[in-house]
């Protein structure tokens, strides 16, 4: 069956930004991206696979099912699940050999009780709030892991709060002041951690004491910036490193329909035609998760062209007017990407809808085709 949406991944883009980054923390730092939350949209098993094969070292997931779908996938690379574990699920993922990320003393107890071999990472809370063990609480995790050998700590971490929405890293640096306490701690205890991590794609940018000797990079390794602010930091870092975009959100036009001058377009009656001309009938709609917000709000590229978006976006629909636009049925249209010399980028999707980049390409519906070229 034909395909009349579908989303086409730049492996050589993707491979682009992986070597960046390697070329960024040099040999002796561990790359681990995240390809959580279905590689940020881009499709878990592909984009892994990818990332792998250009010199990626590690895979950060953030649930168990990723962990399994890329072990099933025959992908044999560390993973790290850095999201949470339920406690039903810690044999099976060790079985997987599956790292786990530990910040509840019951995950632990857990472990300690399941008895297997295991690598865990301590999470540590420094300022974010959100995942992560206190200091005061830190003994009793060093004190199991000390006294249970199967048990390999072979991680500490963080997260930083505040780093790609600001240029000023004084939050980021108490966060990491916190850290190196936690690790000496740590330490000083009779642990000796091999991985210390920290870093997302911002800080493993702009800030490289936090690289040490792994980084969990993210959105940057699918070609999108962390934030304008990251961008102007990393200006002035190192002009040289650029990131490609990879994703291409394509469509089908599956009709073209002449319209009179003042005619309504769409459900509720919210646009008019400004003046005769054309409008062309694309087969997206919010179920596909492009956005209902983008009712009057946005564009496609039809032919090299930009084709504004009429009237509210449907279910399965949506509207756009291509008058002055040399369109036929079938053409190609692009949602997301380049067309000749024009482009729409997830940064200007997000701007139509107070959104990041982030949400944008992470929300496609999983059921569009990723296609890898
Ligand atoms: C998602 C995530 C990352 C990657 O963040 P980016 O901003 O996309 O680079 C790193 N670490 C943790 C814990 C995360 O949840």
């Amino acid at each position: 069956m034909q395909e009349l949406t579908r989303i086409e991944i730049s492996k050589s883009a993707l491979e682009h930004n992986i070597k960046a980054f390697k070329q960024h923390i040099g040999d002796d730092v561990i790359l681990a991206p995240a390809v959580k939350a279905n590689a940020y949209g881009h499709g878990l098993v592909g984009a892994a696979q990818v990332f792998l094969d250009a010199g990626a070292d590690y895979l950060c997931v953030n649930a168990p099912f990723e962990a399994k779908v890329l072990r099933e996938a025959g992908i044999k690379a560390p993973i790290l699940i850095i999201g949470y574990t339920p406690l039903a699920d810690l044999t099976e993922m060790i079985d997987l050999d599956v790292e786990l990320l530990v910040y509840n003393l019951e995950t632990l107890e857990k472990i300690v009780e399941i008895g297997k071999e295991v690598k865990v990472h301590l999470k540590i809370e420094t300022g974010n709030n959100r995942q992560g063990i206190l200091y005061e609480d830190l003994p009793q995790f060093i004190d199991l892991i000390k006294n249970n050998d199967f048990i390999t700590l072979n991680g500490v971490s963080t997260h930083f709060a505040n780093i790609e929405d600001t240029e000023d890293q004084e939050y980021a640096r108490y966060q990491l002041e916190n850290f190196n306490k936690a690790i000496t701690l740590i330490e000083e205890q009779g642990l000796s951690p091999k991985f210390k991590h920290c870093a997302n794609s911002a800080a493993t940018m702009i800030l490289p004491e936090a690289h040490f000797n792994f980084v969990r990079t993210g959105v940057s390794n699918y070609g999108m910036w962390p934030s304008a602010e990251t961008q102007r930091s990393m200006n002035g870092i190192d002009e040289g490193f650029t990131l490609k975009p990879a994703m291409t959100w394509k469509t089908t036009v599956a009709q073209v329909k002449q319209v009179k001058k003042g005619e309504k377009i769409g459900y509720g009656c919210t646009y008019e035609m400004p003046e005769d001309g054309q409008i062309a009938i694309l087969p997206v709609g919010y179920y596909d998760n492009y956005s209902r917000l983008h009712s009057n709000n946005g564009a496609a590229l039809i032919n090299g062209k930009r084709a504004p978006i009429a009237g509210r976006i449907c279910m399965n629909i949506m509207m756009v007017n291509v008058t002055g636009i040399d369109v036929s049925l079938e053409d190609e249209a692009i949602l997301l990407g380049k067309q000749g010399d024009e482009e729409i980028t997830a940064e200007e999707i997000a701007e139509w809808t107070q959104t990041i980049n982030y949400e944008v390409t992470t929300r496609i519906n999983e059921r569009i085709p990723r296609i890898f070229i």
